[in-house]
């Protein structure tokens, strides 16, 4: 069966930065949280926030945090948090600040300028700054943003730094992962706060049928993985079984990625039955298929490749999942990207209004081609104080009063058209009409990047991604 490309709706399509050819892929892995597993972010999310508030209470701050809420559409992807200067901002892919706010109040141009100057060519990542990568992150944001606007308005309330407030929330977003306030809540009643994707197990049976070995590495630890898993392969969460366990070869939980894919971790196997962990001294028993810890290398043995290339990983997280895996050990990535539904559905709905703003820019454009080719002839003829330059003179200055007007329509326009896709960022993965410094992430690190990973269902197992073509701005000259 052959579907073309054209008839897969682009929210299901999958999108690629680098060709693919699925015929070259021996085994498939997935990541779990946010890829398998796609969590409803105004139940799971709003949970990590508030247990968050009662952490940070017991940690000393004032008791009004506990009536904070938590817009979570306020935050997206991509942006970075400046740890010291108590201000979240978004990055073109030059690394140029174009967005910022302090707390919640916009900077001007000005401030954002003086504060963020090119020359000084920062990298704005740790330690300094914190990047907003995963969906998890975007409570870290809300709430120091939150903070930094409680600290400003009552600074006797909160006597601390902008980055004690952030190491504060990190921190206690963290214990709440870690001692159990969240998974709890979670394994209790999954169905709240986790999505089930009808077309989850039809996907994994369709790549094994094909002669994948299909893989799980995640980070999360087995009981939590247990739960979740018997939730999304629509087992009943009272009666824990491991009939999902027949839908993978290896398992590999807890794997603290990404120096899963660089060091050397102790490797244990995990006893399904009863959780507990048997040390394998680093050998692997063709009988059992489930574990805790290990790297790549034991991995690459148990499922018989010898080569990165061979292995296709699909994931949430840049930094988690796919920057190491591509980079150390070749693997191909698929990204997974829950926001581009929304993205790719305001991009089709305000094309006219792109198009708009296109013509407004070809305008300027053009007038500034105009404004330079008259200053050229007048810089070349200046000696000569002729008639015809008091006369282009002032045809310059019109047209530079005009330029100048049609800039600032232009600065209006794209920043409406960016609020249709966020009303304080913009779109997820543009800044102005430069690529976000996300954009340039997922183009550098993922093969090949989709909405949720059930897209695959769309494709052959052995389709052939292709990339387009890529381009130079000198590659137009015979244009
Ligand atoms: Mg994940």
């Amino acid at each position: 069966m052959h579907i073309s490309l054209s008839e897969i709706d682009p929210k299901n399509r999958i999108y690629c930065n680098r060709s693919l050819n699925m015929r070259n892929i021996k085994a498939v892995g997935f990541d779990m949280d946010y890829t398998l597993a796609l969590y409803k972010p105004e139940e799971f999310e709003v949970l990590a926030y508030q247990e968050t508030l009662k952490k940070l209470v017991s940690a000393g701050y004032p008791e009004t945090v506990l009536g904070f809420t938590f817009d979570i559409t306020h935050m997206i992807r991509g942006l970075a948090i400046d740890k010291h200067r108590g201000n979240i901002i978004k990055l073109d892919r030059h690394r140029y600040v174009k967005v910022a706010y302090h707390g919640f109040k916009e900077l001007t141009r000005e401030e954002r300028r003086s504060l963020y100057d090119a020359s000084l060519a920062q990298s704005y990542e740790e330690p300094d700054y914190a990047l907003i990568d995963t969906l998890f992150t975007l409570a870290d944001a809300y709430l120091f943003a939150q903070l930094i606007d409680l600290r400003n308005k009552n600074p006797d309330k909160i006597r601390k730094t902008p980055l004690e407030i952030y190491r504060d929330v990190r921190h206690s977003i963290d214990l709440c992962h870690r001692d159990g306030s969240i998974k709890l809540k979670v394994a209790k009643n999954p169905g709240k706060y986790i999505k089930r994707d009808p077309l989850l197990k039809d996907t994994l049976e369709r790549l094994r049928q094909s002669g994948r070995k299909i893989f799980v590495v995640t980070n999360s630890l087995w009981d939590y993985t247990h739960v979740v898993m018997n939730y999304i392969f629509g087992n009943d969460t009272q009666n824990l079984t491991l009939d999902w366990v027949q839908n993978f070869d290896v398992i590999v939980t807890g794997a603290a990625k990404p120096s899963f894919f660089m060091s050397p971790n102790p490797l244990y196997e995990v006893d399904p039955q009863s959780g507990l962990l048997r040390n394998t001294d680093g050998v692997l028993s063709p009988d059992s298929k489930i574990y805790q810890g290990g790297n790549f290398k034991q991995l690459h043995e148990r499922l018989g490749i010898s080569s990165g290339p061979e292995i296709l990983y699909v994931g949430d997280h840049i930094y988690g999942d796919i920057l190491r895996s591509k980079k150390e050990l070749g693997w191909r990535t698929m990204l997974v990207i829950n926001e581009l539904e929304a993205e790719l559905e305001a991009l089709l709905k305000f094309k006219d209004e792109f198009k708009r703003y296109e013509e407004l820019l070809q305008i300027k454009d053009d007038l500034d081609d105009e404004i330079q080719k008259l200053q050229l002839e007048l810089e070349k003829t200046s000696t000569e104080a002729t008639k015809g330059n008091a006369s282009k003179s002032s045809t310059v200055q019109s047209l530079t009063q005009k330029r100048d007007s049609t800039r600032e329509a232009l600065r209006r326009s794209m920043r409406k058209y960016h609020q249709n896709f966020h009303g304080t960022w913009g779109q997820l993965m543009k800044t102005g009409h430069q690529n976000s410094r996300f954009a340039a992430q997922v183009e550098n690190y993922a093969c090949l990047y989709t909405s949720q990973l059930t897209n695959l269902l769309n494709y052959s197992p052995n389709f052939s991604f292709r990339s387009a073509r890529d381009f130079m701005p000198h590659d137009f000259v015979h244009d």
